[in-house]
């Protein structure tokens, strides 16, 4: 079983082909997808969707049945396609009272330091205003001609999952997973369930090239894990047209492929796992199943604190967890079981409620 238990943010990819059915685009997939990343909030994660089909979709509208080309005309393709994507995307989640928001990039956006740091600013407002921030290139002004282009959408994806700090990157795409051989050409293939570092053995047996109107691969899927997990972001590959794809990716169950992450993510946790707690804050039910699902540890359901420690100590959350607490043992116990209000009147306006945030929490049993 897997477990996602330390991911708080997801950015999920949908590739052209998962997207269409024949030659149209499939408005019925859309709108499940509607009802999916709602289901992903519901249960308290941040969703950052990146979706390809705008080129598609104008070849559609203009009755171009090849693969468009032509950069001009993929250019033109986009322009006409990204607002009947959006358009489908709006009316999917509007189904489920969420607001969707367009965000398109160009590779020089993420590349220059004040346009990106811009650029985090307007998802983070987009995110904590419950809006699902919707991704893709600015197509109809970046080309690889010019220099600004991603080349495709699976790099895209990655490079915002680790600009945005996503802990997981889910890619929907037409495929079952990574196979140890391509499937499409030999019988036999295996699908691999875990790949925990992408070597480049693991490279040369990855099929290339996309078809129809999409850019992507195999390959450059692998490519895009291996830069999700630089940034300790892990990947999920994974079917998109499974039933409730998102749901069972994100509760464990083993489907697609897992790509490991590297370093950041998992160091932090590993060191928080191995350190010696300092104390013991006792917290009630309520607040132990909340920050099981991944939401901030409040003063309001501290029962007890044991011990004597510093702000920034380890320490236990009951038996069940390890947390670094923003507060000292002192100040914990003048505000325990107390609203988040009151902590400003008791501690100073400078003290919020949060005793330790979802990346400062490991469970033992994770
Ligand atoms: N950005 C392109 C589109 O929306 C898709 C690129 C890709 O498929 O990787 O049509």
């Amino acid at each position: 079983m897997r477990s996602f238990d330390t991911v708080r943010r997801v950015v999920v990819k949908i590739g052209t082909n998962v997207l269409s059915r024949g030659d149209e685009m499939d408005t019925d997939y859309i709108d499940d997808i509607g009802r999916q990343v709602h289901g992903l909030r519901s249960r308290g994660y941040e969703v950052v969707l990146v979706t390809s089909g705008a080129i598609g979709m104008g070849a559609r509208e203009l009755g171009l049945a090849e693969k468009v080309t032509n950069v001009q005309m993929r250019q033109a393709c986009a322009a006409i396609g990204q607002p009947l994507l959006m358009h489908a995307y709006k009316q999917a989640f509007q189904a489920h009272g969420v607001t969707v928001a367009q965000v398109l990039l160009t590779s020089e956006v993420l590349n220059n330091r004040r346009s990106y740091l811009n650029l985090r600013n307007a998802i983070e407002s987009l995110l904590s205003l419950a809006v699902v921030p919707i991704v893709n290139e600015n197509d109809s002004v970046s080309t690889a001609e010019i220099g600004s282009s991603f080349g495709d959408n699976d790099r895209l994806s990655a490079l915002v999952a680790s600009k945005l700090d996503a802990e997981l990157l889910i890619m929907l795409t037409d495929i079952e997973g990574l196979y140890d051989r391509d499937p499409r050409r030999e019988d036999g293939a295996r699908l691999i369930s875990e790949v925990e570092t992408i070597t480049p053995e693991i490279e040369r047996s990855a099929a290339g090239a996309g078809s129809a109107h999409a850019t992507g691969g195999m390959r450059t899927k692998l490519k895009a894990a291996r830069l999700a997990a630089a940034a300790g972001c892990r990947t999920v590959l994974v079917h998109g047209r499974e039933q409730s794809v998102l749901e069972r990716v994100i509760t464990g169950e083993t489907i697609g492929t897992v790509f490991g992450a590297q370093a950041r993510m998992k160091n932090r946790l590993r060191w928080l796992r191995n350190s010696e707690p300092q104390g013991r804050i006792v917290v009630d039910d309520g607040a132990l199943q909340a920050i099981r699902r991944r939401n901030s540890l409040l003063v309001s359901g501290i029962r007890g604190v044991e011990g004597v420690f510093p702000s920034g100590a380890v320490v236990m959350v009951n038996d069940a967890a390890k947390v670094v607490t923003n507060l000292d043992s002192a100040q914990l116990q003048a505000v325990a079981g107390k609203k988040s209000g009151e902590v400003r009147q008791i501690l100073g306006v400078e003290y919020s409620g949060i005793v330790a945030r979802p990346e400062d929490t490991v469970f033992l049993d994770a």
